[in-house]
């Protein structure tokens, strides 16, 4: 069953299609004639999740999911939150982001960096729309790891209970305790329920 995946990240995509299973075909909007950035204009993950998934419903009258991921670190007051992507500035520089967080939580002990990802799901199913969320709690390390899996911010987040950072760890571990493998087995869950 081919699903619709408002994302042209090929890192978000390879996760997607691991936790869906080979029930599903993930399917992106690139692959189907609408490259580039989708619309993130709102104040929140939920808001930007759903305008994504909108667009992609819009564009293609096709049933579709978006995600929409922060990084909430506590000693910044839940910064960068919505911002994540754009955290060091417009070009959306991930090496960037994570050096502009080791350097905001400098000289902080580990037991101080506390922190999560919240990923939020927008399904648009029919026109009707549902939302899933999954977070995954952990801490920001003290200094970027060796590990060269995942993307993002994965080199500098340790995940409760582990004590390798989301980089050092392969696709399937990082898909069973992170953010997004919570949320889209609730999608999977939901889509499976849905198709009998
Ligand atoms: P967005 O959800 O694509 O807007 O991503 C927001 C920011 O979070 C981007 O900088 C991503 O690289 C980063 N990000 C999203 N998901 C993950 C993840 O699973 N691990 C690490 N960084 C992530």
């Amino acid at each position: 069953m081919d699903i619709l995946f408002a994302s042209n990240n090929p890192h978000k995509l390879e996760e997607a299609q691991a936790i869906l299973g080979p029930s599903f075909h993930v399917v992106s909007p690139a692959s189907k004639g609408l490259p580039g950035d989708l619309p993130e204009t709102h104040d929140t993950l939920r808001g930007n999740s759903v305008e994504k998934a909108g667009a992609v419903w819009n564009f293609f009258q096709q049933d579709c999911f978006a995600d929409d991921t922060g990084l909430e670190i506590d000693a910044l007051g839940g910064a960068p939150g919505v911002h994540t992507a754009r955290y060091a500035g417009e070009d959306k520089d991930p090496a960037a982001n994570r050096r502009k967080v080791l350097r905001e939580l400098e000289g902080l002990p580990f037991e101080a960096r506390s922190a999560r990802f919240r990923c939020v799901v927008a399904l648009v199913e029919g026109g009707e729309l549902t939302v899933f969320e999954g977070t995954c709690e952990g801490h920001i390390a003290l200094a970027e790891s060796e590990g060269v899996q995942g993307f993002g911010y994965d080199s500098i987040f340790v995940p409760e209970g582990l004590d390798v950072t989301l980089a050092e760890i392969s696709i399937e571990e990082k898909n069973a305790l992170s953010h997004r493998g919570k949320a889209m087995r609730q999608l999977q869950c939901h889509l499976q329920g849905n198709r009998g």
